[in-house]
């Protein structure tokens, strides 16, 4: 096992790719902190499987978007966990109109949770990381950031500053022991798409060299590796994994 002693908190786990990087990172030893706003039995149900393991899980409930509320969480994850080692900025959301029928508010969301999340969560936790001169941050991004998408002005602009705001943190924090890497999605299957419609799926699966969207696992077992020693030397990257769509 590659994370035997280490801790990590996995923000959005409740499901999809967050509960698949969750149990990936405590299949590898890691003890993780589940984080989510709403979704308390999803996060439960990850938080019983990492037990299961042998590992130690731990709910950690914030709104990412929210600054005070994502301090608190990591004054609690840091009081029952000591240090936290990993820290994987995964959740996420998406509000997809085209421009002119987009109005400030879902811009704003998708912003505050997407980017302002990254900031939010990373700004809390990153003091202790440089006092223990150790610390993988993965955060995860998308395709749709690296090549825009029609009715995705908001979401494309948030995973676009992730990706730059993940190759500056690396510049920072590459003398501290502390790497920062992006990992790119193209489409996994989760709940996120479950709304694509048929003709539009098929249309993007014409697009996709693999011809078929990724999974959750898939692209767990990318941050998995990227914060073992496995990845000690590559920092801010930004891994793609997205069947061939982009390249
Ligand atoms: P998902 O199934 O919709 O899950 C989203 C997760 O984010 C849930 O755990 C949700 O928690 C959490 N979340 C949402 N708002 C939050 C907030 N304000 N504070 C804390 N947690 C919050 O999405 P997914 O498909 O797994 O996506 C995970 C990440 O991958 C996202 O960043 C997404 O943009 C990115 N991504 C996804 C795809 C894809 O095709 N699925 C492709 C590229 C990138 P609750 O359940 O409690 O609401």
């Amino acid at each position: 096992m590659k994370l035997q002693g280490r801790t990590a908190l996995v923000t959005g786990a409740s499901r999809g790719i967050g509960r698949a990087i969750a149990l990936a990172l405590a299949a590898e030893g890691a003890d993780v902190a589940v984080n989510y706003v709403s979704s308390e039995p999803g996060a439960r149900d990850v938080v019983e499987n990492i037990t299961k393991m042998g590992r130690r899980g731990i709910l950690a409930r914030a709104d990412v978007s929210d600054y005070p509320d994502t301090f608190r969480m990591a004054q609690d994850v840091l009081a029952a966990f000591g240090h936290l080692d990993i820290l994987v900025n995964n959740a996420g959301v998406n509000s997809d109109k085209t421009f002119v029928k987009m109005d400030h508010a879902s811009w704003r969301k998708v912003v505050a949770v997407n980017l302002d999340g990254v900031f939010n969560c990373t700004k809390v936790f990153v003091d202790q990381m440089l006092k223990q001169n150790w610390g993988r941050v993965v955060n995860i991004t998308s395709v749709i950031g690296q090549i825009g998408n029609f009715g995705q002005a908001n979401y494309a602009a948030s995973k676009a500053g992730v990706a730059a705001f993940t190759k500056s943190l690396a510049k920072e924090l590459a003398g501290k022991g502390i790497t920062v890497n992006a990992v790119a999605p193209g489409f996994v299957e989760t709940e996120m798409v479950s709304g694509i419609p048929e003709k539009v799926r098929n249309r993007l699966l014409e697009q996709i060299p693999l011809r078929r969207f990724g999974t959750p696992e898939e692209v767990a077992r990318a941050v998995a590796y990227l914060v073992s020693s496995d990845g000690d030397y590559i920092t801010g990257a930004e891994v793609s994994i997205n069947g061939g769509l982009l390249m």
